[in-house]
């Protein structure tokens, strides 16, 4: 029982002042913040060279996403830093203004799309103002293709969406990503896949996840990210840095999981990476851990290549009691789920859990970054070998403390009762929601024998973050959260209900722009629950949209209710994933998950707009410098917090500039 103290007390350095200071840079719909690494300066020295040079593997991928994301995004970053750094004309001017900003969005884009919407930014300067800015460098600073470059950047028409997932749509000759080469076509690409993939595979390889296809010779081939294939300049500094950082391995475990890392990245076989995975899911005893490669399939319309990413990190001992807890119980939960017990896991696997103190975020976890990750992601690994679930908890610190007092709860929250309950009870469980989601909810259930885990298509990952959603909820207000001291009120839940709902019905259309659609599967999955427990709530009136001086509010009339919803949903989106009905995963999507009311749209965007807050936030990395004796041999590593958000981007670009042209 000790843990609800330990719990609570956690949540006392978010809200007290201290003089750190997070917010570091706000423009356009963007705040960048700092994050701390409590007890960093507390590892042994062996563990903090070992973070040191796994930070250098994951910053040397940095330019790899760039290209993924594409083609033209590491030109363009180039020629906007060249003329950003030299000019030296006034610099409050409306151009100028409007051309930082630009430049910063395309930094936290990793391109020239919005990371989360992935829409084509529009730029607010004039094209005249670029143009006479690379006519005034020496011609050997502006790329031969500079025109070309302007013209994809003023032209709405051209690459104006990297993920395409409008339904209908040839989503892979729609979307602008550089991971199909132009010219190809879904059909090409689905029946490229279906030639090869082996019927009946129990233990199938995630097929194109690092691969770009391209025609050659009139036939479809992937081109491997791998040494001596495609990113190779990059790849050879991160495997450098890893073998350098095997060195450094807590334990023979570790060091054999960043050698078949390093072999992974060396041959491209995905069987390997696949023994890599099985591995590194099963090391549950290193206390730095990391994440590096080709990982979450997003920015894919067909969700099969992955983005390139790395998270290096080590365990909050204190915290991960909490999770420790939830995968020690993990059998009961499943057990207990509401779905048909056909569809439940008759065993669990070794559901590891903890929560994490991220070092450094690069890649596609760079600058925006997920507070929960379940990995590995392949399905077969996860039922055999288990995975690992963890919950980057300084991140969740920064945006708590960076969010207190912004006023959104005065302008969207009526009753004192509910914002109260939510100040006290709001950042453990959410905390407490990433943790069953992440830990349980992606772990949970099971496929009937014969389903092809891709068989929802472009509603796979809508369906599976909205299962574990549903998990995480259905169990919140359990009474079992009280019984094994996660939670010290029964009537905690209730702050999360209120939240996710909010959130789901209402105020999460404030990143959507006018006149748009909900896109991204995290929106929509967390729309598609809200939306049905409304509607299957409708009659007995559980859940009350209401109208008082001309605003919209949210009320819950019966929580009790919404937990049952919660668990019915539950039931039949497991259905769904576990037979693999792709036309009711379409259906719910269509019905529930897509579609914006403008009205209501307006008036959130209007209701937001005074609060000044920026509805997507991000961070920028700590800075760690190795202390070096007389012999050159790392004494310590020092970490320090020295740079603005554009101080650290322009030093990468310059440092890490891993795919030279
Ligand atoms: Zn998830």
């Amino acid at each position: 029982m000790s843990l609800i103290s330990a719990s609570c007390n956690r949540q006392q350095p978010a809200q007290q002042a201290d003089d750190f200071d997070y917010v570091v840079d706000h423009f356009a719909d963007i705040e960048v913040l700092r994050y701390k690494v409590p007890e960093f300066e507390n590892l042994t020295l062996n563990q903090k060279i070992l973070v040191y040079y796994l930070t250098e593997a994951a910053l040397w991928g940095r330019d790899i996403l760039w290209d993924q994301n594409n083609a033209a995004n590491l030109d363009i970053r180039r020629m906007l830093e060249t003329v950003y750094t030299s000019y030296d004309g006034p610099r409050d001017t409306d151009d100028f203004k409007a051309f930082e900003t630009y430049l910063k969005q395309v930094w936290f884009g990793n391109g020239i799309h919005h990371h989360y919407s992935t829409d084509k930014f529009t730029p607010a300067f004039s094209r005249s103002f670029l143009e006479e800015q690379l006519a005034a460098l020496p011609a050997d600073s502006v790329p031969a293709n500079s025109a070309e470059l302007v013209e994809l950047i003023f032209n709405p028409a051209l690459a104006a969406k990297r993920v395409n997932q409008a339904q209908g749509a040839d989503l892979v000759a729609t979307s602008a990503n550089n991971l199909y080469a132009p010219g190809l076509t879904q059909a090409e690409v689905e029946a490229y896949y279906a030639g090869i993939k082996v019927p009946n595979d129990s233990t199938p390889i995630s097929y194109g996840l690092n691969t770009r296809l391209a025609r050659e010779n009139g036939r479809i081939v992937e081109q491997q990210y791998r040494i001596g294939g495609l990113y190779s300049d990059a790849i050879e500094h991160i495997v450098e840095n890893l073998d350098s950082a095997s060195n450094y391995a807590e334990n023979p475990a570790q060091k054999q999981i960043i050698r078949s890392l390093i072999d992974f990245y060396t041959t491209g076989d995905l069987a390997t990476f696949d023994r890599y995975s099985i591995e590194w899911a099963e090391d549950t005893a290193s206390r730095v851990d990391f994440i590096n490669g080709f990982i979450e399939s997003y920015g894919d319309p067909l969700g099969m290549t992955g983005a390139w990413e790395s998270i290096v990190n080590f365990k909050n001992n204190e915290a991960s009691e909490r999770t420790e807890i939830l995968s020690g119980n993990a059998q009961w939960f499943e057990d207990n789920s509401p779905v048909d017990p056909r569809f439940r896991k008759p065993e669990v696997k070794g559901v590891s859990a903890k929560v994490i103190t991220a070092a450094i975020l690069a890649g596609d976890a760079y600058p925006a970054t997920p507070i929960g990750i379940n990995l590995p992601n392949a399905n077969w690994i996860r039922a055999a070998h288990g995975s690992k679930s963890v919950t980057l908890e300084n991140i969740t610190e920064a945006y708590d403390a960076a969010s207190q007092d912004d006023g959104s709860r005065e302008e969207f929250v009526p009753d004192q009762a509910t914002r109260d309950l939510m100040a006290q009870y709001l950042f453990i469980t959410d905390n407490l929601h990433t943790d069953l989601h992440e830990c349980l909810g992606h772990g949970s259930g099971q496929l009937l024998p014969g389903v092809d885990p891709d068989a929802l298509k472009e509603h796979g990952s809508t369906i599976e973050e909205t299962r574990a959603d549903l998990f995480a909820l259905y169990y919140l207000a359990d009474p079992k959260m009280v019984e094994l001291g996660l939670i010290d009120s029964p009537e905690a839940y209730k702050a999360q209900y209120y939240s996710y709902l909010l959130n789901g019905l209402m105020t999460q259309l404030r990143r959507i722009e006018p006149g748009k659609e909900v896109e991204e599967s995290h929106m929509r999955n967390r729309k598609l629950i809200s939306e049905w427990v409304f509607e299957h709530g409708k009659a007995d009136n559980v859940v009350e949209i209401e109208k008082i001086d001309g605003k919209t509010y949210l009320k819950i009339n019966d929580y009790e209710a919404v937990r049952r919803l919660f668990g019915e949903l539950l039931a039949e989106i497991q259905r769904v994933r576990s037979e693999g009905d792709y036309a009711t995963a379409s259906a719910l999507v269509q019905d529930y998950a897509v579609k914006v009311d403008p009205e209501l749209h307006a008036e959130i965007l209007s209701r937001y707009a005074p609060l000044n807050i920026a509805p997507y936030r991000g961070f920028v990395n700590p800075v760690y410098t190795p202390v070096r004796d007389a012999e050159g041999r790392i004494t310590d590593v020092t970490i320090s917090y020295p740079e603005n958000y554009t101080e650290q981007m322009l030093r990468y670009s310059r440092d890490y500039n891993g795919l030279k042209h």
